[in-house]
């Protein structure tokens, strides 16, 4: 046994250590001036950077095959970002967005960002002639999910990002329900992804956060009049352009982590990018198991007297089941829905009755959760929006965890019996 009083050697975590710090020690003045003026790289403040915040940037970075990324403190101010880094200073702004897309994303669209003049149109994603009639001079963005939520479905994206670039469009795709797990959006024509890591990729219902990811195929100097906020010199970035303080390929998100990030300031602390960091070290496990039991109850659904209609794309004709098989998806994620029979007053007793499956409004938790989308996450569309979306006031969104099965189904089954009474089916051990 030693009898030396020296403690015994720490050796080098396998996690990284929670960097808990607002600023940045410089050694001298010289060092500072660089790396404020960005001419050198390194952490000044916590809005605009941390280690940890940084090593989960370069994950994302990694997963969707991108050039660069920056994390936020919401899915939501990620599209803020995107949207103010791509429209912000355009007088004619317009943007071309999916009508089957996030309720948080409209209301932000035609109210928040309505205020500050940008235009929208909505168009139906699995029509791209619809994306083509809505293109005019100053449209400057497509925006769609590649997994549609609620109703799961899937976009022609391929089609709509050639009309996006041919009318010089940069196409962002938001990516939170497919997960990279199960698509890569840049590899189907995406310029921008766009997460609300507070789903997937955390997994465990925890932390919020979000993370803007570019692809590496946008080019402003391509078009330069086009994007002047890119491309010209302004005094914010020391008399030179963003081009040539980041990049071409990294103007757009040098712009929207030193302007809009550091002037707004919704960034991610550090220890949510480490939550965030460890979600994503299971993130495959959890996304095979929970969208391969969301297709398994989606089938079983389908089958039950109390179901009218199930939302998803094994079930929701052939385009969509070629889409799902030979379009790059490698699966069609955990959230689908299902439009009951009965009565809205039957409706609630169903979500009522249920016990193991919670009724919360969020996605990608461990837990199986339910909501209904009209009272819940879309309850400020107007009734045209609402006729837009495909949502009725039957409409139920299951988002499946990580529970047996078994125990999901029987939980289901009992609170159906309240519209139509249907014999468990045989889950085989
Ligand atoms: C939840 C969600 C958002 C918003 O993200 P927050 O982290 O809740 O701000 C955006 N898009 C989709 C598809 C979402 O599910």
């Amino acid at each position: 046994m030693s009898t030396s009083t020296a403690p015994a050697p720490l050796g080098t975590p396998i996690v990284q250590p929670i960097h808990h710090s607002a600023a940045y020690a410089f050694e001298t003045l010289a060092d500072a001036r660089a790396v404020f003026a960005q001419r050198a790289g390194g952490f000044t403040y916590a809005r605009t950077g941390n280690p940890n915040v940084a090593a989960l940037e370069a994950e994302i970075t990694r997963l969707e095959h991108g050039e660069c990324a920056v994390a936020t403190a919401s899915g939501q101010a990620a599209v803020t970002l995107a949207l103010l880094s791509l429209t912000g200073p355009a007088k004619d702004a317009h943007a071309v967005v999916s009508s089957r897309i996030y309720g948080g994303t409209v209301d932000l669209l035609t109210d928040t960002l309505a205020d500050t003049g940008l235009e929208v149109t909505f168009a139906d994603p699995r029509n791209p002639d619809e994306w083509e009639a809505a293109v005019r001079e100053g449209t400057r963005v497509f925006l769609l999910e590649s997994i549609a939520n609620p109703l799961t479905e899937l976009p022609e994206l391929e089609a709509i990002a050639e009309i996006g670039h041919r009318h010089g469009a940069v196409v962002v795709v938001d990516n939170t329900v497919a997960t990279p797990h199960l698509y890569t959006p840049g590899a189907h024509g995406a310029d921008l992804v766009i997460h609300s890591a507070t789903k997937y990729l955390a997994g465990h219902g925890g932390p919020l956060g979000g993370l803007l990811v570019d692809t590496g195929r946008f080019d402003p100097t391509r078009d330069p009049e086009r994007w002047p906020w890119l491309t010209r010199r302004q005094h914010r970035w020391g008399g030179r352009s963003p081009r040539e303080v980041y990049g071409p390929k990294r103007a757009l998100l040098g712009v929207a982590r030193c302007k809009y990030l550091n002037d707004l300031g919704p960034c991610m602390g550090a220890t949510t990018a480490h939550e965030i960091l460890q979600g994503i070290s299971t993130l495959g496990v959890r996304v095979e198991r929970q969208t391969a039991t969301a297709q398994r109850l989606a089938s079983t659904l389908s089958q039950h007297p109390a179901v009218a209609r199930v939302h998803h794309p094994r079930f929701t004709g052939a385009r969509q089941a070629a889409l799902l098989e030979a379009g790059g998806y490698r699966g069609a994620g955990a959230v689908f829905s299902v439009d009951l029979r009965g009565a809205p007053e039957q409706v609630e007793q169903v979500v009522d009755a249920l016990r193991l499956i919670k009724l919360a409004a969020n996605i990608g938790d461990v837990r199986t959760l339910v909501a209904h989308p009209a009272s819940m996450t879309h309850c400020r569309l107007t009734p045209e929006q609402f006729e837009a979306s495909g949502i009725t006031e039957n409409t139920l969104r299951f988002t499946v965890g990580l529970e047996d099965e078994a125990d999901l189904t029987a939980d289901l089954f009992q609170a159906l019996s309240v519209i139509a009474p249907a014999r468990s089916p045989q889950v085989p051990a």
